[in-house]
C-alpha cells in the first residue's frame, strides 16, 4: 500500500491546515519531554512567533535506563493539548502502548511511534486503527526495507496517513549519537509515496551541526525537519545535551528559512 508503484502521487497529510508531503516543508520543534506548563508555554510562544505550526513533546518516554525520567504520561498529553490550544499549534507525541492509541486521539494531532518501537507490531496495528496521522521513526538498526514494512503494517491496518522519519542509525561512529543516513531520504521518496522527514537532533545528538544536516536533508528531498528545543536545556529531564535553547533554535530557523531550501 505504501509503495510508489501502487500510488505514483505523493501522499499529502493535512494536520489542522498544515500540509505535509506536498509542495511545502514542515518544521516540527519542541522539547524532548513535556515537563511543565511553563516549559511548554515558553516553547509554544517562541514557535508561534517563528510561524511554526507543529510542536513536539514526549509524555511517554521510552528511556534506555529504567531509572531515568519516564515522562508525565497522560498528564503530559493533557498539558500539550492545553498549551497547543492556547497558542494555536498542532501537536505530536509518542505513544508506546497499544491501549493508549484511542487516548492519543483525544489529546494530540499526530501519533509518534519511536525508534525503539518501530517493530512493535501490535502497536503498529493499533496505530493503523487511529483516526489521526502517524509519524513512524526509523528503528535504531533498521534497514530501509524493514522501515517500509513497518509503515505497511500501519497502512494495512487501515490508516494510510503515515509519515516516515529518519532519525539516525547505530554505527561505529562516536562523534555523533547516531549516523544520519541521508540516502534514506531519496530512497524512501522513491520507494514510497509517504512524506519523509528528518530528525536532525536524534540523528546527530549534537547542537553544532544541525543547520548543515537540515540543509542536506532538505536538498535530498525531505518534507520536513524535526528539532528538539527546550527553554533551559541544562535542566532538561531527558536529552539535556542535545536540545537547543530558544535563541539557538531561532538562529537555526533563520539559517533554514534563508537557505531557500525550505518552502
Ligand atoms: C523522541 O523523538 O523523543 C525519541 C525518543 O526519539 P527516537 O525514538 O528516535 O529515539
Ligand atoms: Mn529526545
Amino acid at each position: 500500500l505504501v509503495s510508489r508503484k501502487k500510488q505514483p502521487e505523493n501522499t499529502v497529510i493535512a494536520v489542522n491546515g498544515t500540509r505535509i508531503g506536498g509542495e511545502t516543508q514542515v518544521m516540527i520543534a519542541g522539547p524532548c519531554s513535556v515537563e511543565s506548563y511553563e516549559q511548554l508555554q515558553t516553547v509554544a510562544s517562541a514557535l508561534r512567533k517563528a510561524g511554526i505550526k507543529v510542536m513536539r513533546g514526549g509524555a511517554f518516554k521510552p528511556r534506555t535506563s529504567p531509572y531515568d525520567f519516564q515522562g508525565l504520561g497522560i498528564e503530559g498529553l493533557k498539558m500539550l493539548k492545553e498549551v497547543a490550544d492556547e497558542f494555536g499549534l498542532s501537536t505530536i507525541s509518542e505513544i508506546v502502548h497499544p491501549a493508549h492509541i484511542e487516548l492519543a486521539e483525544q489529546y494530540i494531532d499526530i501519533i509518534q511511534i519511536g525508534a525503539r518501537n518501530m517493530q512493535n507490531f501490535e502497536l503498529l496495528k493499533e496505530a493503523g486503527k487511529a483516526r489521526i496521522p502517524v509519524l513512524l521513526k526509523r528503528g535504531l538498526a533498521a534497514t530501509l526495507e524493514e522501515f517500509v514494512h513497518a509503515a505497511e503494517y500501519i497502512a494495512v491496518s487501515g490508516n494510510s496517513r503515515v509519515m516516515l522519519i529518519e532519525r539516525g542509525i547505530r554505527t561505529y561512529e562516536k562523534w555523533t549519537r547516531n549516523t544520519l543516513d541521508i540516502s534514506a531520504v531519496p530512497l524512501l521518496k522513491q520507494e514510497t509515496h509517504l512524506p519523509v522527514l528528518v530528525d536532525v537532533t536524534h540523528s546527530t545528538g549534537r547542537k553544532d551541526i544541525l543547520l548543515p544536516c537540515a540543509k542536506a536533508a532538505l536538498a535530498a528531498g525531505a518534507d520536513g525537519i524535526m528539532v528538539e528545543v527546550h527553554p533551559d536545556p541544562q535542566t532538561a529531564l531527558s536529552d539535556a545535551a542535545q536540545q537547543l535553547d530558544i535563541p539557538q533554535f531561532a538562529e537555526l530557523w533563520e539559517g533554514i528559512t534563508s537557505s531557500g531550501l525550505f518552502k
